[in-house]
């Protein structure tokens, strides 16, 4: 993940052109996905299994969490290694877009601190 240079150092005429590479590279990926992958091993159901006698448990499972408002929790288990690695690359375009999203936004945050207009107008 790639740290953003302290902005206020940086001249309005740098920020905008970073802004100005930040929208144009953005995109918006199809498989974006809000969720995390969440990996478990578990204890079966057979009470003579080796995971209830302190051998090692089932797993791994792969579960994808979506939280929702007052701490609600949507619970899936991915069944196939597909499925697992179009999860493992959804999750990781979310984090990539809210990552460019935020750069963009710290970006006008300065531009507002400094008194200067978000879009520049052109000349
Ligand atoms: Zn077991």
């Amino acid at each position: 993940m790639s740290r953003i240079q302290p902005l206020k150092r940086t001249s309005t005429l740098a920020l905008r052109q970073r802004k100005t590479r930040l929208l144009a590279s953005f995109q918006l990926p199809p498989d974006v996905l809000h969720a995390s992958l969440i990996e478990r091993f578990l204890k079966c159901g057979k009470a003579n299994c080796h995971c209830h006698t302190g051998g090692p448990k089932h797993g791994p499972f792969f579960y994808l969490n979506r939280c929702f408002a007052k701490g609600q929790l949507q619970s899936l288990l991915l069944k196939s290694p597909d499925q697992i690695a179009q999860a493992r690359q959804s999750v990781a375009a979310y984090a990539q877009v809210v990552q460019g999203l935020d750069q963009i936004s710290q970006i006008n945050h300065e531009l507002l601190r400094r008194g200067e207009p978000l879009v520049a107008t052109s000349a």
